[in-house]
Formats: structure tokens, sequence, C-alpha cells
């Protein structure tokens, strides 16, 4: 049995609503979701492999969630998926058939903790035919996901070595990366929002196709006011990246906290037609065809 843990942002939250209060309304919904994590405490016993165990997967770029098995019950999980999909619900009225359809799948089984887990650098593998678009599954999984896989790597974020793992996925959990920092030595740290881990990467590397032509990456600063804040962009696969480098902006939160609460970057990268991997609140509040 685990032991009970949350996760809990609410300071780093409330100090990222203080630096940009005028955000506060138009980011409500992370509210939502920062109070359910800090208040649903949740029992994971987690992963116990060796470093020889975790190294064993790395070096053939094998994800450990991708052959561990988390034993999430649905007692453990549900506490999370259910308001998880209300909030998903207040925000996207014409979600409704999709997110009842999968409501019911779960009740039968056809859905499980197993269908939100990233695959194949998605997240989630819920049934198109559920209705539900894949903005709304990503959300719904990371969501759900980031309070039972941060405490089930507790035991094994440490043997992850330097340079070991040089994929655009996380090491840990298998999702794409949702957000980046350069660290005080000038290093490159991508921060998975799934599972809160994060690994070392090279600067001039795009995560999601892999391209290191410098030509082709390119950096959107942000007008002013922002710091240590700006957009990694690739030109060949038009995947990008918010990053802030802690070098220049030493008092910035958590990179969760830092991605939620700079929405105005994703309307800067999203207007120069680029996308992002995880959903952001920007994508979030369309109407989805996608
Ligand atoms: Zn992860
Ligand atoms: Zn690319």
């Amino acid at each position: 049995m685990g032991v009970m843990s949350t996760v809990d942002l609410t300071d780093a939250w409330s100090d990222l609503l203080r630096r940009r209060a005028t955000f506060a309304p138009a980011l409500a919904i992370y509210d939502e979701l920062i109070r359910l994590w800090a208040t649903t405490p949740v029992a994971v016993t987690p992963l116990d492999w060796d470093a020889g165990e975790c190294a064993q997967r790395w070096e053939r770029g094998v994800p450990l969630l991708a052959e561990a098995t988390p034993r999430l019950e649905s007692e453990t999980v549900e506490p999370l998926l259910g308001p998880v999909l209300d909030i998903v619900g207040g925000l996207r009225g014409d979600a409704f058939d999709g997110l009842r359809a999968f409501a019911e799948a779960w009740d039968a089984g056809r859905l499980t903790v197993t269908s939100l887990f990233p695959a194949r650098g998605q997240l989630g593998t819920v049934d198109q035919r559920i209705g539900l678009d894949r903005v709304l599954v990503g959300f719904i999984s990371a969501a759900t996901l980031r309070p039972l896989l941060e405490p089930y790597f507790v035991a094994v974020r440490d043997h992850l070595a330097d340079g070991v793992w040089q994929l655009g996925v996380c090491p840990f959990c298998g999702a794409p990366p949702g957000f980046s920092d350069v660290v005080e030595d000038g290093r490159r740290r991508l921060a998975c929002h799934v599972c809160g881990s994060g690994w070392t990467a090279s600067r001039m590397w795009c995560s999601f196709c892999g391209n290191t032509d410098s030509q082709d990456l390119r950096r959107l600063e942000p007008e002013s006011g922002d710091e240590g804040y700006f957009i990694s962009s690739c030109t060949k696969c038009r995947g990008y990246l918010k990053e802030l480098d802690r070098r220049v902006r030493w008092n910035g939160g958590p990179a969760l906290v830092e991605d939620w609460g700079s929405p105005h970057l994703d309307l800067v990268a999203q207007r120069s037609g680029y996308w992002r991997a995880l959903p952001s609140i920007v994508e979030l509040g369309k109407k989805g065809d996608s």
C-alpha cells in the first residue's frame, strides 16, 4: 500500500496569479484543477525498480511506463477523473455527448486508466468514436494522471543519469514535454507535466521531430515585460515549446505553473502557425473540430 500523497501547487499558483493578475479570470479553470489536486489524496505504490532496471529500458529508448504496470484502482482514479470531466464539461458545452460517451465507456470497463497513458507521442488512446477531440483527451489525461504518476515515479527519478535519454518524450511516462527551462548552468531541461519529471536535452534540437538544423530552429521573443521567457519553435514540424531562462528570471514558479500562466505566449506562437503537443487553455477554449 502506498502512502497518501497530493500534488499541491497552491502557493506557487497564487504567486503566479499575483504576478500575472490581469490573466486571472482567463485562468480560472486551472484554479479548479490546482484545488482538485491539492485536496484529493491518492494512495499509489511507487515503482521500485533499481537503477539497472531503469537503465535497461532507457538504453533501449523505452519510457518506464511502457513496461511497468502501476496498480491504479478505479477507486483511486475516479476521485480525480470525475471532477476533471466536470471541469471540461463546464468549459465546453459542445463536448457534452462525447463526455457522456466517455463516462459510459469507463463505467462499462471499455476505458481504463491505461487508456489515458501517453502512447506514440500523444496523450491517451481513447477511441475516436467516443467523440472527444484529441485536445480534450489530452487535457483529461494530463489532468487526471499528474497526481497519480508523480508519486508513482518518486523512487526512480534519481536513477536517470545525464545523457542516457536522448528522445523527445519523457523517459518516465512517455509524454511529450510541456515546457522547457534553461537552468543555472545554462543547460536545457524539458519538463513533463504528466508525471512531474524532467530530462536534459540539447538547446539546438527540436524535441518533436529531432531537427538540429539551426536555420529551422527559431526563437520567438515576447514583446516586452517578459524578460527570460521565450518560445522555441521549429519551422520544419511547426512545433513549439515555451521556455524560461531561470538565470534571468530566478523567481519563476514550477514549469507547469509557468506554462499555465503564460497563455499570451501560446497565442503568439499559434498566430504564427505553430502547434504544441500538450493542450493549453488556448486550444481548450476553442470549439473543437480537430
Ligand atoms: Zn512524464
Ligand atoms: Zn521540429
